[in-house]
């Protein structure tokens, strides 16, 4: 759609209604909270409230995204988010969970890493990683849609003995789609059926020029069974994101991405938060999704309670009035009156659109009838 509507437009920016009304009167513009607006006032109010627009396409102004404008000398570097794909059984859990093994130091006190959907990882040389803990096409294209871009680089499995196959292809396509490096880990490289080259050689049928071949693609020969390899991955991985400069402005209000969410018997609801920009804290008030909250505990990847976490760092948050699902945004917003109310835009604007698709359903149903 070529415009947005006011309300919907607050909710985007996680600001109320109310201001943005009040900022929209301030430009000589009398609207109400159900008002369109076109592309080009949409993105004046977005300044003006200090998010920076990014359209989509030209005419798609309801994509727009909430990303704050930071300063460049705000920026820090961040942890690349590394997501694992490939072919079903070559290896992607066994991977994960081999990388993840290898990084806790035995005996270490609350060493012991826990699922949360993610972790991280400190190379050899000093870099940090973050792994996404939930391998998979479906997680991987169905945050993407949701607007959640949580990957900075795609771990291509390909098992050495079976070479490339239908969902490797399938992978593929998925991080060009997403314009996503990737690296190729060609796994199982301890099977005396390894046949490394030729992966190198089909990968190139499937227009994935590797390094080998002259192209600009890491591989790197591993075995998540007897962790060779291993170390030159994880620095190919750190190399990569050096080449990216990924960075991000640890000092503002927080904004995170929900990769997985449940309802805890003991604990409520409770959910993991890949955080994306600024620093998220212990006692944040924060709108995600349809759910509110205040921030009651925050729990990390080994289990210990933590303070804050920053750009990149993974972490579990209680303190939720509901479970939000996962590709939920998360926002720290200043006031839970701010809260409530974007929570119930959100709740009020799914319903209507519920109710639009049933009226819809029961129109082509008589239709049929007639
Ligand atoms: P996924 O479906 O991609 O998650 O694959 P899994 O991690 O479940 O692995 C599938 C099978 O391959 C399991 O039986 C693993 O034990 C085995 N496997 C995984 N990596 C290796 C490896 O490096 N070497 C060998 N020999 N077997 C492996
Ligand atoms: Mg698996």
């Amino acid at each position: 759609p070529e415009t947005i509507l006011v309300g919907e437009l607050a909710n985007r920016m996680a600001e109320r209604t109310a201001d943005v009304v009040k900022s929209l009167m301030k430009m000589g513009m009398m609207v109400t909270a159900n008002q369109p607006l076109d592309a080009d006032t949409a993105e004046l109010v977005i300044e003006e409230f200090g998010h920076r627009a990014v359209r989509v396409s030209d005419s798609d102004v309801e994509q727009v995204i909430d990303t704050v404008q930071d300063k460049p000398e705000d920026l820090q570097p961040r942890p690349p988010i590394v997501t694992i794909m490939g072919h079903v059984d070559h290896g992607k859990t066994s991977l994960l969970d081999a990388i993840r093994n290898a990084n806790v130091v035995s005996g270490e006190a609350g060493g012991i890493t826990q699922h949360i959907g993610a972790y991280q990882v400190t190379t050899e040389r000093g870099s940090v990683l973050t792994f996404l803990d939930t391998p998979g096409h479906a997680a991987f294209t169905s945050m993407r849609a949701r607007g959640a871009n949580v990957t900075d680089v795609v771990i291509l499995v390909v098992a050495a003995d079976d070479s490339v196959m239908p969902q490797t292809i399938e992978a593929i396509n998925h991080a060009k789609a997403a314009n996503v490096p990737m690296i190729v880990a060609i796994n199982k490289i301890d099977k005396h059926e390894a046949n490394a080259q030729r992966v190198r050689t089909e990968l190139l049928q499937h227009n994935v020029v590797v390094e080998e071949m002259g192209g600009d693609v890491q591989t790197v020969e591993v075995s998540a069974k007897t962790g060779k390899g291993l170390d030159t991955l994880l620095e190919a991985i750190a190399l990569q994101a050096e080449i990216l400069e990924l960075q991000a402005n640890p000092n503002r209000q927080a904004q995170g991405a929900v990769i997985e969410a449940k309802l805890d018997v003991g604990r409520g609801p409770v959910a993991t938060v890949l955080v994306q920009h600024g620093t998220l804290k212990r006692g944040d008030i924060f709108v995600v999704g349809e759910q509110w909250g205040k921030v009651r505990a925050l729990i990390n990847d080994r289990g210990d309670r933590v303070d804050e976490a920053g750009p990149s760092v993974p972490v579990e948050v209680l303190g939720l009035n509901g479970t939000p699902e996962a590709g939920d945004v998360l926002n720290v917003v200043e006031t839970e009156a701010q809260a409530r109310e974007i929570a119930d835009y959100r709740i009020s604007a799914a319903k209507d659109k519920r109710a639009a698709a049933g009226a819809a359903t029961t129109l082509e149903q008589l239709m049929a009838k007639a």
